[in-house]
């Protein structure tokens, strides 16, 4: 059951998103930008830094609760949640996770406000599903400096980001240098400032949806970097991105059920209005129908998404044991949630019939925003892999 406190941030949530946010979105999508200041906005209700500690100005909120949140920021707009989520999902885990003291002192204060805002550079042209395929370089020198080479593509926040998270690899021939892995590739994770020298957006995709998000690629060029900006363990980067990937993909599932439950209002509120043959379509058996599964469809992706909220908190605690670990079930959260969206979506879409599929209404945008929701953080196709990994694992013995 849920707490009081949850209900009532979920309630702040909600009357935000309707009020600060839902009236933006179309506006957004269609000059695909946010505005600046809505980060300002969230970041004092405290939702930049919803899990991040009180001591560093955050909300201290359970991983259940963070994940209402975001749902209710992607039921006002999917961009925006899938903007906070990388923010409060990837990269402040991981620095509360592996940074230092220091590096805590120094970012999290500013991330908790929103006055900085956070971005995680993993994928690369060709390094998306199987990021050990990574090519960007970072070269320790002799005197502790690193120097960061290399490109980044789709990185969500990059252009409005004051912190990047870049990985890069930390061996190869030409360093020397003694972060050489055993066997495999070592991978660091680098706290690299905005404003770093080298440091180039060097493009902005068009996207088919969730056009207010920024996904631009970078160029990294010669970044120095001191040895403070290395988060922990300079051959742990993998490890680390597959952690913050767990937390990220319940963020995905939860922006999956927010953009599917405007859609289902939406879908429901013009099913009433709409007459055909001298009575509202919403009298008619086949729309009934698809209401039905609708609802269904999202009350399922929700409860998955509590389930596996409660065994990344429950594992943490070193509970649980099966093989329904936390990356198999934050993979199925953010599967299922994501193919619901899509079809939620689609139906609402059938729904408004021609208006449906008109710029003028407002699920088409909902179909192509739920459709990016199979795709980053991991396609679908690797959760599934994800998921039949941890079962076979757990049925031989290994876990
Ligand atoms: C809107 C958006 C925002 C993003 N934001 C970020 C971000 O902030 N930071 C970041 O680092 N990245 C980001 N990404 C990148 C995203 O994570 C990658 O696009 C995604 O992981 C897929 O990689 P890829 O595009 O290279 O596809 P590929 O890996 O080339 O895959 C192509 C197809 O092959 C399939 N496939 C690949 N390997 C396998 C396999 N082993 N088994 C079965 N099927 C397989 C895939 O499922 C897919 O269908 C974003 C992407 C989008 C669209």
């Amino acid at each position: 059951m849920l707490k009081t406190d949850q209900i009532e941030i979920r309630a702040l949530a909600r009357e935000f998103a309707a009020k600060e946010i839902r009236p933006h979105s179309s506006h957004w999508d269609e000059k695909r930008d946010l505005d600046s200041d809505i980060f300002v906005k969230i970041g004092e209700l405290g939702f930049m830094g919803m899990c991040i500690p009180e001591r560093y100005g955050g909300l201290d909120l359970d991983i259940e609760t963070y994940l209402m949140v975001l749902e209710e920021l992607a039921w006002g707009d999917a961009s925006l949640a899938l903007s906070v989520a990388i923010h409060n999902g990837p990269v402040a885990t991981l620095l509360l996770n592996y940074g230092s003291e220091e590096q805590k002192d120094k970012y999290l204060p500013s991330l908790a406000s929103g006055s900085v805002i956070g971005a995680f550079a993993l994928s690369e042209v060709s390094a998306g599903s199987d990021p050990a395929s990574i090519q960007t370089q970072a070269i320790s020198r002799d005197d502790g400096n690193w120097i960061l080479n290399g490109t980044k593509r789709w990185v969500t926040n990059g252009d409005r980001a004051g912190l990047i998270m870049v990985f890069a690899v930390t061996d190869g021939e030409t360093n020397g240098n003694t972060y050489k892995s055993q066997g495999g590739k070592s991978v660091g994770v680098f706290l690299v400032e905005r404003d770093s020298k080298g440091y180039c957006v060097t493009g902005r995709d068009v996207t088919m949806g969730l056009r207010a998000s920024q996904t631009v690629s970078l160029d990294l060029q010669d970044i120095k970097l001191t040895p403070d900006c290395v988060l922990g363990d300079p051959n742990r980067g993998l490890h680390y991105a597959f952690q913050a990937l767990n937390v990220g993909r319940l963020g995905v599932a939860a922006q999956s059920v927010g953009i599917a439950q405007e859609a289902f209002e939406h879908a429901t509120q013009y099913a009433l209005e709409r007459h055909q043959f001298g009575q509202a379509i919403a009298d008619f058996g086949a729309i009934q129908f698809k209401l039905a599964d609708m609802a269904s469809r999202i009350a399922s992706s929700r409860s998955l998404i509590r389930t596996a909220a409660y065994t990344m908190e429950s594992d943490s605690n070193g509970i649980d044991r099966s093989a329904y670990t936390v990356p198999a079930m934050s993979a199925m959260a953010k599967l299922t949630a994501s193919e619901n969206a899509v079809w939620v979506t689609d139906e609402a879409v059938q729904i408004f019939g021609g208006y449906g599929y008109m710029r003028d209404y407002p699920v088409e945008k909902l179909m192509r925003d739920a459709k990016g929701t199979e795709i980053y953080e991991g396609t679908n196709e690797i959760m599934r892999v994800v998921v039949a990994r941890e079962i076979l694992k757990h049925a031989s013995g290994d876990l």
